[in-house]
């Protein structure tokens, strides 16, 4: 289903254009618009799901696996040296656009973007990683 007024299920319909670089029934991969770096491109399914909470299983297995396909087609294409996959959800995670999207991010070696991806580190101790760890654990 398309949600009404979401840029990305009339990108993904053709509705609205974008660089395409795949396309099949279920996906619409594009160059992202502000790039982080040269090659960086969102795989869109065709469905709207707002993030990784409401997208199916089945989908976002079929997003991972055509994820691997464009990582490997796009470092031969592009001969870059490393490569991030960033799938944010939500806005207080970084999201701007609340259609699932994984994005594609080749990196470079030359690159003068070091900001992509750094982060902070946060301090716990023992005791309260061992308390995280201990409530994250899953059957
Ligand atoms: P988010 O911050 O939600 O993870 O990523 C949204 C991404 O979509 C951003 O990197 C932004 O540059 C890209 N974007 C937003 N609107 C458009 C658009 O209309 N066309 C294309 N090609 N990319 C877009
Ligand atoms: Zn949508």
């Amino acid at each position: 289903m398309m949600e009404k007024d979401c840029i990305f299920c009339k990108i993904a319909a053709g509705e609205i254009p974008a660089r395409t670089i795949y396309e099949d029934n279920e996906f619409r991969v594009i160059l992202d618009a502000s790039p982080a770096s040269k090659g960086h491109a969102l795989i869109l399914p065709k469905e709207h799901y707002a993030n990784i909470y409401e997208i199916d299983e089945e989908i976002i297995a079929k997003a991972a696996k055509l994820a691997k396909r464009l990582a490997a087609h796009m470092t031969e294409t592009l001969g870059c040296d490393g490569f991030n996959i960033v799938q944010n959800n939500g806005e207080v995670a970084g999201q701007t656009v609340f259609h699932f999207h994984m994005h594609l991010i080749p990196r470079y070696k030359e690159m003068k973007n070091d900001d992509i991806l750094h982060w902070t580190h946060e301090a716990f101790t023992d005791e309260e990683q061992d308390e995280i760890c201990a409530k994250l654990q899953m059957k």
